[in-house]
Protein backbone atom coordinates (compact mmCIF):
# COMPACT_ATOMS: atom_id res chain seq x y z
CA UNK A 1 0.00 0.00 0.00
CA UNK A 2 1.35 3.42 -0.43
CA UNK A 3 -0.68 6.71 0.57
CA UNK A 4 -1.89 8.57 -2.85
CA UNK A 5 0.70 11.06 -3.99
CA UNK A 6 3.62 9.97 -1.16
CA UNK A 7 6.56 7.99 -1.12
CA UNK A 8 5.94 6.73 2.34
CA UNK A 9 4.71 2.68 2.37
CA UNK A 10 2.10 1.81 3.78
CA UNK A 11 1.02 -1.71 5.51
CA UNK A 12 -1.81 -4.18 6.75
CA UNK A 13 -1.50 -5.61 10.29
CA UNK A 14 -4.01 -7.61 12.41
CA UNK A 15 -5.24 -6.87 16.12
CA UNK A 16 -7.70 -8.32 18.06
CA UNK A 17 -8.87 -9.97 14.88
CA UNK A 18 -9.11 -7.16 13.37
CA UNK A 19 -7.40 -5.71 10.23
CA UNK A 20 -6.02 -2.23 9.95
CA UNK A 21 -3.52 -0.10 8.47
CA UNK A 22 -0.50 1.28 9.78
CA UNK A 23 3.25 2.38 8.33
CA UNK A 24 5.53 -0.08 7.67
CA UNK A 25 8.53 2.78 7.87
CA UNK A 26 9.27 3.88 11.77
CA UNK A 27 10.30 2.33 14.62
CA UNK A 28 8.82 -1.04 15.77
CA UNK A 29 8.91 0.16 19.47
CA UNK A 30 10.06 2.87 21.95
CA UNK A 31 13.23 1.11 22.75
CA UNK A 32 14.36 1.44 19.31
CA UNK A 33 14.28 5.27 19.10
CA UNK A 34 15.51 6.10 22.62
CA UNK A 35 18.45 3.65 21.64
CA UNK A 36 18.48 5.82 18.16
CA UNK A 37 18.50 8.77 20.55
CA UNK A 38 22.66 7.95 21.38
CA UNK A 39 23.40 8.87 17.29
CA UNK A 40 22.17 12.64 18.19
CA UNK A 41 25.38 12.93 20.85
CA UNK A 42 26.54 16.58 21.96
CA UNK A 43 23.27 18.14 20.74
CA UNK A 44 21.33 19.43 23.23
CA UNK A 45 18.14 17.87 24.06
CA UNK A 46 16.40 19.18 26.97
CA UNK A 47 16.75 22.95 28.80
CA UNK A 48 15.23 24.11 31.47
CA UNK A 49 16.30 26.69 33.77
CA UNK A 50 19.56 27.73 32.34
CA UNK A 51 20.54 23.79 32.83
CA UNK A 52 20.68 20.92 29.63
CA UNK A 53 20.98 17.38 28.94
CA UNK A 54 22.99 16.19 25.65
CA UNK A 55 21.07 13.14 24.03
CA UNK A 56 23.93 11.32 25.39
CA UNK A 57 23.49 12.61 29.03
CA UNK A 58 20.05 12.18 28.62
CA UNK A 59 20.93 8.35 27.46
CA UNK A 60 23.17 7.64 30.20
CA UNK A 61 20.32 8.74 32.84
CA UNK A 62 17.40 6.86 30.73
CA UNK A 63 19.79 3.61 31.16
CA UNK A 64 20.54 4.44 34.74
CA UNK A 65 16.56 4.39 35.90
CA UNK A 66 16.11 1.50 33.41
CA UNK A 67 18.61 -0.17 35.43
CA UNK A 68 17.47 0.55 39.01
CA UNK A 69 13.65 0.19 37.82
CA UNK A 70 14.47 -3.62 37.35
CA UNK A 71 17.07 -4.47 39.33
CA UNK A 72 16.26 -2.61 42.74
CA UNK A 73 12.24 -2.91 42.23
CA UNK A 74 11.95 -5.77 40.26
CA UNK A 75 9.62 -3.90 37.68
CA UNK A 76 8.97 -6.38 34.99
CA UNK A 77 7.55 -5.96 31.21
CA UNK A 78 4.13 -5.18 31.63
CA UNK A 79 3.66 -3.51 34.74
CA UNK A 80 3.10 -0.34 35.50
CA UNK A 81 5.19 2.46 36.36
CA UNK A 82 3.35 6.21 37.02
CA UNK A 83 4.80 9.45 36.70
CA UNK A 84 3.59 12.61 38.64
CA UNK A 85 5.43 15.54 38.04
CA UNK A 86 5.37 18.85 36.53
CA UNK A 87 7.51 19.33 33.21
CA UNK A 88 10.84 18.58 34.29
CA UNK A 89 13.52 16.74 32.38
CA UNK A 90 13.29 14.07 35.18
CA UNK A 91 9.50 13.22 33.41
CA UNK A 92 11.20 12.73 30.19
CA UNK A 93 14.02 10.52 31.88
CA UNK A 94 11.31 8.34 33.67
CA UNK A 95 9.19 8.17 30.44
CA UNK A 96 11.75 6.84 28.47
CA UNK A 97 13.21 4.62 31.02
CA UNK A 98 9.56 2.90 31.72
CA UNK A 99 8.78 2.34 28.37
CA UNK A 100 11.75 1.00 27.16
CA UNK A 101 12.09 -1.89 29.55
CA UNK A 102 8.75 -3.16 28.14
CA UNK A 103 7.02 -1.36 31.37
CA UNK A 104 3.68 0.42 30.68
CA UNK A 105 3.97 4.57 32.08
CA UNK A 106 1.77 5.85 33.41
CA UNK A 107 1.46 9.88 33.15
CA UNK A 108 -0.94 11.24 35.98
CA UNK A 109 -2.12 14.72 35.95
CA UNK A 110 -0.26 17.30 37.99
CA UNK A 111 -3.02 19.05 38.74
CA UNK A 112 -4.26 16.37 40.34
CA UNK A 113 -5.72 16.41 44.13
CA UNK A 114 -4.22 13.45 46.66
CA UNK A 115 -6.79 11.74 46.18
CA UNK A 116 -7.17 11.95 42.32
CA UNK A 117 -3.28 11.01 42.23
CA UNK A 118 -4.01 8.12 44.12
CA UNK A 119 -7.06 6.95 42.23
CA UNK A 120 -4.68 6.59 39.27
CA UNK A 121 -1.87 4.70 40.93
CA UNK A 122 -4.52 1.99 42.17
CA UNK A 123 -6.35 2.22 39.02
CA UNK A 124 -3.53 1.37 37.00
CA UNK A 125 -1.91 -1.22 39.42
CA UNK A 126 1.39 1.12 39.51
CA UNK A 127 4.23 -0.58 41.36
CA UNK A 128 6.20 1.93 41.65
CA UNK A 129 5.82 5.98 41.46
CA UNK A 130 8.32 8.57 40.36
CA UNK A 131 7.39 12.16 41.17
CA UNK A 132 8.24 15.18 41.99
CA UNK A 133 8.53 16.29 45.79
CA UNK A 134 5.19 18.40 45.36
CA UNK A 135 3.14 15.76 44.53
CA UNK A 136 4.76 13.10 46.63
CA UNK A 137 4.13 15.41 49.23
CA UNK A 138 1.06 16.09 48.35
CA UNK A 139 -0.21 12.11 48.54
CA UNK A 140 2.17 11.13 51.31
CA UNK A 141 0.09 10.58 54.09
CA UNK A 142 -2.10 7.89 51.74
CA UNK A 143 0.86 6.37 49.63
CA UNK A 144 1.46 3.69 52.43
CA UNK A 145 -1.60 2.45 52.34
CA UNK A 146 -1.45 1.33 48.36
CA UNK A 147 -1.47 -2.06 47.32
CA UNK A 148 1.58 -3.38 45.44
CA UNK A 149 3.46 -0.03 45.35
CA UNK A 150 6.76 -1.44 45.73
CA UNK A 151 8.39 1.85 46.12
CA UNK A 152 8.66 5.92 45.21
CA UNK A 153 11.38 7.45 43.71
CA UNK A 154 11.38 11.18 44.31
CA UNK A 155 13.66 14.56 43.24
CA UNK A 156 14.53 16.02 46.23
CA UNK A 157 14.14 16.00 49.31
CA UNK A 158 12.90 13.03 50.24
CA UNK A 159 10.55 12.61 52.88
CA UNK A 160 7.97 10.36 54.11
CA UNK A 161 7.12 7.78 53.61
CA UNK A 162 9.93 6.29 55.19
CA UNK A 163 11.42 2.99 53.72
CA UNK A 164 8.87 3.58 50.16
CA UNK A 165 10.78 6.72 48.99
CA UNK A 166 13.91 6.48 47.67
CA UNK A 167 16.11 9.97 45.93
CA UNK A 168 15.56 9.89 42.21
CA UNK A 169 18.54 12.07 41.99
CA UNK A 170 20.56 9.40 43.54
CA UNK A 171 20.26 7.05 40.69
CA UNK A 172 22.30 9.70 38.55
CA UNK A 173 25.28 9.63 40.57
CA UNK A 174 28.28 8.24 39.11
CA UNK A 175 26.53 6.78 35.97
CA UNK A 176 29.48 4.74 34.15
CA UNK A 177 30.28 6.21 30.65
CA UNK A 178 29.80 3.42 28.40
CA UNK A 179 26.56 2.57 30.54
CA UNK A 180 23.55 1.00 27.77
CA UNK A 181 19.93 0.13 28.18
CA UNK A 182 19.09 -3.44 29.18
CA UNK A 183 17.47 -5.67 25.53
CA UNK A 184 14.11 -6.62 26.33
CA UNK A 185 11.87 -7.94 23.60
CA UNK A 186 9.26 -5.92 22.96
CA UNK A 187 6.87 -6.14 20.40
CA UNK A 188 5.13 -3.35 18.44
CA UNK A 189 1.71 -4.19 19.72
CA UNK A 190 2.76 -4.68 23.36
CA UNK A 191 1.10 -1.81 26.01
CA UNK A 192 3.61 0.69 26.40
CA UNK A 193 1.52 3.65 27.91
CA UNK A 194 -1.89 4.33 29.92
CA UNK A 195 -2.86 8.17 29.21
CA UNK A 196 -5.70 9.09 31.89
CA UNK A 197 -8.77 11.39 29.79
CA UNK A 198 -11.33 12.37 31.75
CA UNK A 199 -14.64 10.02 32.72
CA UNK A 200 -18.00 10.78 31.64
CA UNK A 201 -19.10 8.30 33.95
CA UNK A 202 -17.28 10.06 36.68
CA UNK A 203 -13.75 8.63 37.24
CA UNK A 204 -10.80 9.20 34.77
CA UNK A 205 -10.33 6.55 32.58
CA UNK A 206 -6.97 5.12 31.19
CA UNK A 207 -6.21 4.55 27.65
CA UNK A 208 -4.14 1.54 27.25
CA UNK A 209 -1.73 2.57 24.18
CA UNK A 210 0.92 0.10 22.41
CA UNK A 211 4.79 1.12 21.04
CA UNK A 212 2.74 0.52 17.35
CA UNK A 213 0.68 3.59 18.58
CA UNK A 214 2.90 6.04 20.26
CA UNK A 215 5.69 5.20 17.41
CA UNK A 216 2.71 5.49 14.19
CA UNK A 217 3.02 9.75 14.90
CA UNK A 218 6.72 9.83 13.59
CA UNK A 219 5.59 8.42 10.16
CA UNK A 220 2.75 10.45 10.40
CA UNK A 221 4.23 13.76 11.00
CA UNK A 222 6.71 12.98 7.97
CA UNK A 223 4.17 12.24 6.13
CA UNK A 224 2.24 15.38 7.02
CA UNK A 225 5.17 17.56 5.94
CA UNK A 226 5.47 15.47 2.58
CA UNK A 227 1.64 16.49 1.76
CA UNK A 228 2.08 20.23 3.03
CA UNK A 229 4.71 20.24 0.11
CA UNK A 230 2.87 18.26 -2.32
CA UNK A 231 -0.15 20.55 -1.75
CA UNK A 232 2.20 23.24 -2.29
CA UNK A 233 3.47 21.86 -5.61
CA UNK A 234 6.72 21.16 -4.38
CA UNK A 235 8.88 18.07 -5.87
CA UNK A 236 9.33 15.37 -3.59
CA UNK A 237 12.92 14.67 -4.14
CA UNK A 238 13.52 18.51 -3.57
CA UNK A 239 11.83 17.98 -0.60
CA UNK A 240 13.73 14.99 0.63
CA UNK A 241 17.19 17.70 0.64
CA UNK A 242 14.71 20.19 1.89
CA UNK A 243 13.89 18.48 4.82
CA UNK A 244 17.55 16.79 5.25
CA UNK A 245 18.99 20.64 5.71
CA UNK A 246 15.91 21.46 8.20
CA UNK A 247 17.14 18.39 9.85
CA UNK A 248 20.70 19.41 9.90
CA UNK A 249 19.85 23.59 11.19
CA UNK A 250 19.32 23.43 14.87
CA UNK A 251 15.77 23.66 15.89
CA UNK A 252 13.64 24.66 19.15
CA UNK A 253 10.74 23.64 20.38
CA UNK A 254 8.81 25.52 23.47
CA UNK A 255 7.27 23.00 25.84
CA UNK A 256 4.39 24.87 26.56
CA UNK A 257 1.47 22.11 27.26
CA UNK A 258 2.16 19.89 30.26
CA UNK A 259 4.11 16.29 29.31
CA UNK A 260 1.10 14.57 31.10
CA UNK A 261 -0.62 14.96 27.69
CA UNK A 262 -0.17 13.34 24.68
CA UNK A 263 0.21 17.03 23.26
CA UNK A 264 3.06 17.40 25.42
CA UNK A 265 4.70 13.89 25.50
CA UNK A 266 4.10 13.05 21.59
CA UNK A 267 4.05 16.09 19.67
CA UNK A 268 6.89 17.84 21.69
CA UNK A 269 9.09 15.01 23.29
CA UNK A 270 8.86 12.23 21.00
CA UNK A 271 8.97 14.13 18.00
CA UNK A 272 11.70 15.82 19.13
CA UNK A 273 13.85 12.81 20.43
CA UNK A 274 13.56 11.23 16.85
CA UNK A 275 14.83 14.44 14.94
CA UNK A 276 17.67 15.57 16.80
CA UNK A 277 15.51 18.54 18.35
CA UNK A 278 16.17 20.73 21.29
CA UNK A 279 13.21 21.05 23.93
CA UNK A 280 13.00 24.34 25.58
CA UNK A 281 10.86 23.40 28.72
CA UNK A 282 8.94 25.88 30.85
CA UNK A 283 7.78 24.25 34.46
CA UNK A 284 4.26 25.56 33.49
CA UNK A 285 2.68 27.76 31.70
CA UNK A 286 3.59 31.90 31.73
CA UNK A 287 2.64 34.01 28.73
CA UNK A 288 5.54 36.47 29.31
CA UNK A 289 8.24 33.84 30.42
CA UNK A 290 7.36 32.29 26.63
CA UNK A 291 8.08 35.36 24.65
CA UNK A 292 11.31 35.59 26.84
CA UNK A 293 12.23 32.25 26.00
CA UNK A 294 11.67 32.29 22.09
CA UNK A 295 13.53 35.50 22.08
CA UNK A 296 16.67 34.18 24.22
CA UNK A 297 16.59 29.94 23.26
CA UNK A 298 15.65 31.30 19.61
CA UNK A 299 12.66 29.23 19.34
CA UNK A 300 11.93 28.25 16.65
CA UNK A 301 8.39 25.65 16.91
CA UNK A 302 5.54 26.56 19.21
CA UNK A 303 3.42 24.00 19.57
CA UNK A 304 0.36 24.70 22.37
CA UNK A 305 -3.15 25.16 22.75
CA UNK A 306 -5.82 28.05 21.45
CA UNK A 307 -5.67 29.90 24.40
CA UNK A 308 -1.84 29.83 25.25
CA UNK A 309 -1.86 31.61 21.49
CA UNK A 310 -4.46 34.09 22.71
CA UNK A 311 -2.30 35.04 25.19
CA UNK A 312 0.77 35.97 22.85
CA UNK A 313 -1.61 37.86 20.85
CA UNK A 314 -3.12 39.82 23.58
CA UNK A 315 0.14 40.53 25.88
CA UNK A 316 1.68 43.81 25.40
CA UNK A 317 4.83 42.79 26.39
CA UNK A 318 5.16 41.34 23.36
CA UNK A 319 6.30 44.43 21.07
CA UNK A 320 9.11 44.43 23.90
CA UNK A 321 10.59 40.79 22.41
CA UNK A 322 12.30 39.62 19.06
CA UNK A 323 9.99 37.19 18.08
CA UNK A 324 11.73 36.27 14.60
CA UNK A 325 13.20 33.08 15.19
CA UNK A 326 9.67 31.27 14.98
CA UNK A 327 9.06 29.21 12.20
CA UNK A 328 6.24 27.37 13.34
CA UNK A 329 2.84 27.96 15.22
CA UNK A 330 0.53 25.07 15.81
CA UNK A 331 -2.26 24.71 18.31
CA UNK A 332 -5.02 22.26 18.92
CA UNK A 333 -6.97 20.35 21.94
CA UNK A 334 -9.70 22.74 21.64
CA UNK A 335 -11.26 24.63 19.40
CA UNK A 336 -9.73 27.44 17.44
CA UNK A 337 -12.23 30.14 15.79
CA UNK A 338 -11.36 31.46 12.40
CA UNK A 339 -10.84 34.66 14.65
CA UNK A 340 -7.77 33.32 16.13
CA UNK A 341 -5.40 32.26 12.67
CA UNK A 342 -7.03 35.95 10.70
CA UNK A 343 -5.30 37.43 14.28
CA UNK A 344 -2.27 35.64 13.65
CA UNK A 345 -1.38 36.44 10.15
CA UNK A 346 -2.27 40.00 10.70
CA UNK A 347 0.46 39.53 13.64
CA UNK A 348 2.96 37.31 12.72
CA UNK A 349 2.77 37.82 8.78
CA UNK A 350 6.07 36.17 8.32
CA UNK A 351 5.58 33.40 10.40
CA UNK A 352 6.04 30.73 7.52
CA UNK A 353 3.72 27.38 9.26
CA UNK A 354 0.62 28.15 11.34
CA UNK A 355 -1.03 25.02 11.46
CA UNK A 356 -3.81 23.47 13.79
CA UNK A 357 -5.32 19.77 14.56
CA UNK A 358 -7.49 18.00 15.97
CA UNK A 359 -6.44 15.00 18.43
CA UNK A 360 -7.14 12.52 21.15
CA UNK A 361 -5.63 10.72 23.95
CA UNK A 362 -7.40 7.90 22.37
CA UNK A 363 -5.60 8.31 19.10
CA UNK A 364 -2.35 8.99 20.56
CA UNK A 365 -2.52 12.62 19.94
CA UNK A 366 -3.07 14.02 16.42
CA UNK A 367 -5.57 12.58 13.72
CA UNK A 368 -5.99 15.87 11.43
CA UNK A 369 -4.11 18.56 10.23
CA UNK A 370 -4.57 22.11 8.38
CA UNK A 371 -2.24 24.45 7.47
CA UNK A 372 -0.07 26.84 4.76
CA UNK A 373 -3.03 27.81 2.26
CA UNK A 374 -5.63 25.32 3.37
CA UNK A 375 -5.63 27.18 6.47
CA UNK A 376 -6.19 30.53 5.24
CA UNK A 377 -8.89 29.04 3.07
CA UNK A 378 -10.56 27.25 5.50
CA UNK A 379 -9.77 28.76 9.02
CA UNK A 380 -12.71 27.02 10.56
CA UNK A 381 -11.94 23.78 9.93
CA UNK A 382 -9.11 21.38 11.73
CA UNK A 383 -8.02 19.74 8.23
CA UNK A 384 -7.02 16.45 6.98
CA UNK A 385 -6.08 12.86 8.70
CA UNK A 386 -3.23 11.23 6.34
CA UNK A 387 -4.23 8.46 4.02
CA UNK A 388 -3.01 5.91 7.04
CA UNK A 389 -5.75 7.10 9.50
CA UNK A 390 -9.30 6.29 8.36
CA UNK A 391 -12.59 8.92 9.38
CA UNK A 392 -16.03 8.43 9.47
CA UNK A 393 -19.45 10.10 10.36
CA UNK A 394 -22.07 8.25 11.87
CA UNK A 395 -25.67 8.61 12.54
CA UNK A 396 -27.48 7.56 16.14
CA UNK A 397 -28.00 4.31 14.57
CA UNK A 398 -24.68 3.39 13.21
CA UNK A 399 -25.21 4.56 9.35
CA UNK A 400 -22.52 6.18 7.59
CA UNK A 401 -23.45 9.69 6.60
CA UNK A 402 -22.56 11.70 3.33
CA UNK A 403 -20.08 14.09 2.88
CA UNK A 404 -21.05 17.24 4.46
CA UNK A 405 -23.82 15.35 7.08
CA UNK A 406 -23.68 15.80 10.54
CA UNK A 407 -22.92 13.32 12.64
CA UNK A 408 -20.20 11.87 15.00
CA UNK A 409 -16.52 11.24 13.83
CA UNK A 410 -15.37 7.93 14.26
CA UNK A 411 -11.72 7.20 13.51
CA UNK A 412 -9.39 4.24 12.77
CA UNK A 413 -5.32 4.02 12.14
CA UNK A 414 -2.24 2.74 13.92
CA UNK A 415 -2.86 5.62 16.50
CA UNK A 416 -6.74 4.46 17.93
CA UNK A 417 -5.27 3.04 21.56
CA UNK A 418 -6.22 -0.89 22.56
CA UNK A 419 -9.15 0.25 24.55
CA UNK A 420 -9.93 1.93 28.28
CA UNK A 421 -7.33 -0.24 31.12
CA UNK A 422 -9.62 -2.40 33.22
CA UNK A 423 -12.58 -1.36 31.74
CA UNK A 424 -14.18 -3.67 29.32
CA UNK A 425 -17.92 -1.76 29.63
CA UNK A 426 -16.50 1.26 28.72
CA UNK A 427 -13.74 -0.59 25.64
CA UNK A 428 -16.92 -2.11 24.47
CA UNK A 429 -18.98 1.35 24.04
CA UNK A 430 -16.06 3.37 22.65
CA UNK A 431 -14.28 0.99 20.42
CA UNK A 432 -16.40 -1.15 18.45
CA UNK A 433 -14.78 -3.06 15.27
CA UNK A 434 -11.18 -0.78 15.21
CA UNK A 435 -13.29 2.19 15.07
CA UNK A 436 -12.88 4.95 17.75
CA UNK A 437 -15.91 6.66 18.51
CA UNK A 438 -14.96 10.27 19.74
CA UNK A 439 -17.75 11.66 20.79
CA UNK A 440 -17.31 14.84 18.75
CA UNK A 441 -19.48 16.21 16.44
CA UNK A 442 -19.10 17.00 12.96
CA UNK A 443 -18.60 17.02 9.02
CA UNK A 444 -15.88 15.80 6.09
CA UNK A 445 -16.55 17.71 2.97
CA UNK A 446 -16.02 16.49 0.10
CA UNK A 447 -12.55 16.86 -0.17
CA UNK A 448 -12.04 15.35 2.93
CA UNK A 449 -11.81 18.33 5.32
CA UNK A 450 -12.83 17.68 8.57
CA UNK A 451 -14.80 20.80 10.39
CA UNK A 452 -15.84 20.16 14.53
CA UNK A 453 -19.18 21.62 15.14
CA UNK A 454 -20.51 20.33 18.32
CA UNK A 455 -19.63 17.18 21.16
CA UNK A 456 -22.04 14.35 22.32
CA UNK A 457 -20.32 14.26 25.26
CA UNK A 458 -20.74 16.12 28.18
CA UNK A 459 -17.54 17.81 28.25
CA UNK A 460 -15.90 21.38 29.05
CA UNK A 461 -12.69 22.30 27.54
CA UNK A 462 -10.81 25.13 29.87
CA UNK A 463 -7.90 26.03 28.54
CA UNK A 464 -6.85 22.87 27.03
CA UNK A 465 -8.23 21.03 30.04
CA UNK A 466 -10.70 18.65 29.69
CA UNK A 467 -13.68 18.44 32.26
CA UNK A 468 -16.28 15.85 32.57
CA UNK A 469 -19.37 17.10 34.10
CA UNK A 470 -20.54 14.12 35.44
CA UNK A 471 -17.40 13.82 37.89
CA UNK A 472 -18.37 17.79 39.09
CA UNK A 473 -22.40 17.31 39.09
CA UNK A 474 -21.18 13.67 41.39
CA UNK A 475 -19.48 15.88 43.79
CA UNK A 476 -22.07 18.77 44.32
CA UNK A 477 -24.47 16.24 45.11
CA UNK A 478 -22.88 15.06 48.28
CA UNK A 479 -22.84 18.24 49.90
CA UNK A 480 -26.00 19.05 51.86
CA UNK A 481 -28.49 21.49 50.63
CA UNK A 482 -27.48 20.74 47.05
CA UNK A 483 -30.38 18.42 45.41
CA UNK A 484 -29.51 18.02 42.02
CA UNK A 485 -26.32 20.20 39.83
CA UNK A 486 -26.20 20.59 36.46
CA UNK A 487 -22.36 21.11 34.77
CA UNK A 488 -21.87 22.89 31.80
CA UNK A 489 -19.07 25.38 29.78
CA UNK A 490 -19.96 28.89 29.86
CA UNK A 491 -18.12 30.91 27.24
CA UNK A 492 -14.88 32.71 27.99
CA UNK A 493 -12.81 34.85 25.56
CA UNK A 494 -9.14 33.25 26.05
CA UNK A 495 -10.12 29.99 28.22
CA UNK A 496 -12.42 28.77 24.99
CA UNK A 497 -14.48 27.56 28.11
CA UNK A 498 -15.21 28.14 31.85
CA UNK A 499 -17.45 25.19 34.46
CA UNK A 500 -20.50 26.82 35.29
CA UNK A 501 -22.93 25.19 37.48
CA UNK A 502 -26.47 25.21 38.14
CA UNK A 503 -27.70 24.14 42.05
CA UNK A 504 -31.42 23.07 43.14
CA UNK A 505 -30.81 24.11 46.59
CA UNK A 506 -33.26 23.93 49.97
CA UNK A 507 -33.13 27.24 50.84
CA UNK A 508 -30.49 28.99 52.82
CA UNK A 509 -28.75 25.23 53.55
CA UNK A 510 -26.60 24.82 50.73
CA UNK A 511 -22.82 26.76 51.35
CA UNK A 512 -22.18 30.23 49.67
CA UNK A 513 -20.04 30.28 46.55
CA UNK A 514 -16.78 30.34 48.08
CA UNK A 515 -17.35 27.54 51.11
CA UNK A 516 -18.56 25.15 48.39
CA UNK A 517 -15.02 25.92 46.35
CA UNK A 518 -13.18 24.97 49.30
CA UNK A 519 -15.09 21.81 50.12
CA UNK A 520 -14.48 20.64 47.05
CA UNK A 521 -10.87 21.48 46.65
CA UNK A 522 -9.63 18.39 48.37
CA UNK A 523 -11.39 16.05 46.19
CA UNK A 524 -11.62 18.21 43.06
CA UNK A 525 -8.39 19.55 40.74
CA UNK A 526 -8.90 23.39 40.87
CA UNK A 527 -9.28 23.30 37.14
CA UNK A 528 -12.32 21.40 37.57
CA UNK A 529 -13.91 23.81 40.06
CA UNK A 530 -17.07 26.18 38.80
CA UNK A 531 -15.99 29.28 38.86
CA UNK A 532 -19.68 30.54 38.26
CA UNK A 533 -23.18 29.48 39.88
CA UNK A 534 -27.05 29.86 39.22
CA UNK A 535 -29.09 28.76 42.41
CA UNK A 536 -32.64 27.82 42.15
CA UNK A 537 -35.17 26.13 44.57
CA UNK A 538 -36.91 24.91 41.75
CA UNK A 539 -36.82 21.11 40.27
CA UNK A 540 -34.25 21.36 36.99
CA UNK A 541 -36.12 20.97 33.97
CA UNK A 542 -36.07 17.22 32.70
CA UNK A 543 -35.96 16.42 28.99
CA UNK A 544 -37.82 13.84 26.93
CA UNK A 545 -35.71 10.55 28.34
CA UNK A 546 -36.42 12.22 31.78
CA UNK A 547 -32.98 13.14 32.05
CA UNK A 548 -31.73 16.94 33.29
CA UNK A 549 -32.17 18.71 30.39
CA UNK A 550 -29.02 20.46 30.08
CA UNK A 551 -29.46 22.23 27.19
CA UNK A 552 -32.67 24.26 28.36
CA UNK A 553 -30.89 25.26 31.67
CA UNK A 554 -27.40 26.49 30.25
CA UNK A 555 -29.45 28.57 27.11
CA UNK A 556 -31.45 30.35 30.24
CA UNK A 557 -29.03 31.14 32.44
CA UNK A 558 -26.69 32.15 29.90
CA UNK A 559 -29.64 34.20 28.50
CA UNK A 560 -30.58 36.02 31.71
CA UNK A 561 -26.79 36.71 31.83
P1 LIG B 1 -7.99 14.90 24.90
O1 LIG B 1 -8.27 13.46 24.91
O2 LIG B 1 -7.80 15.48 26.26
O3 LIG B 1 -6.86 15.21 24.00
O4 LIG B 1 -9.28 15.64 24.32
C1 LIG B 1 -9.84 15.28 23.10
C2 LIG B 1 -11.03 16.13 22.80
O5 LIG B 1 -10.66 17.51 22.70
C3 LIG B 1 -11.66 15.81 21.48
O6 LIG B 1 -12.53 14.71 21.56
C4 LIG B 1 -12.38 17.10 21.14
O7 LIG B 1 -13.62 17.18 21.81
C5 LIG B 1 -11.44 18.14 21.71
N1 LIG B 1 -10.56 18.69 20.66
C6 LIG B 1 -9.33 18.27 20.32
N2 LIG B 1 -8.82 19.00 19.32
C7 LIG B 1 -9.76 19.93 18.99
C8 LIG B 1 -9.85 20.99 18.03
N3 LIG B 1 -8.85 21.29 17.20
N4 LIG B 1 -10.99 21.71 17.99
C9 LIG B 1 -12.03 21.43 18.83
N5 LIG B 1 -12.01 20.46 19.75
C10 LIG B 1 -10.89 19.71 19.85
Amino acid sequence: LTAPGSPFEMMEFELDGIRRRGWKSGPGSIAELVQGSLAHGDRTYIAYQGDSLTYREHYQRVAALAAVLIEQFEVCKGERVAIAMRNLPEWSIAFWAITAIGAVAVPLNGWWTSQELCYGLVDSGSVVLIADGERQQRAANRLQELPGLRGILVTQPVTAPEGLCNSLDAVFDDIADDISLPTVDIQPDDPATIFYTSGSTGKPKGALGTHRNFCSALPTATYVGAWKALRAGIDLTQMAEAMAAMQARPRASLLTVPLFHVTGCIGTLLLNLAHAGKIVMMHKWDPQESLRLIEKEHITSFLGVPTMVWHLLDSPEREHYDLSSLESLSFGGAPAPAELRRRLGDTFPNLADVSTGYGLTECSSTVTFNGGADYVQRPDSVGMAPPVIDLKVIDDTGKVLEPGELGEICIKGPNVVRGYWNNPQATATSFVDGWFHTGDIGRIDDEGFVYLVDRKKDMIIRGGENIYCAEVEAMLVTVPGIRAASVFGVPHPTLGEEVGAVLQVDSGQAPDDDTLRAMMKDNLAAYKIPTVFWRQADALPLGATGKVDKRVIRASVLAAG
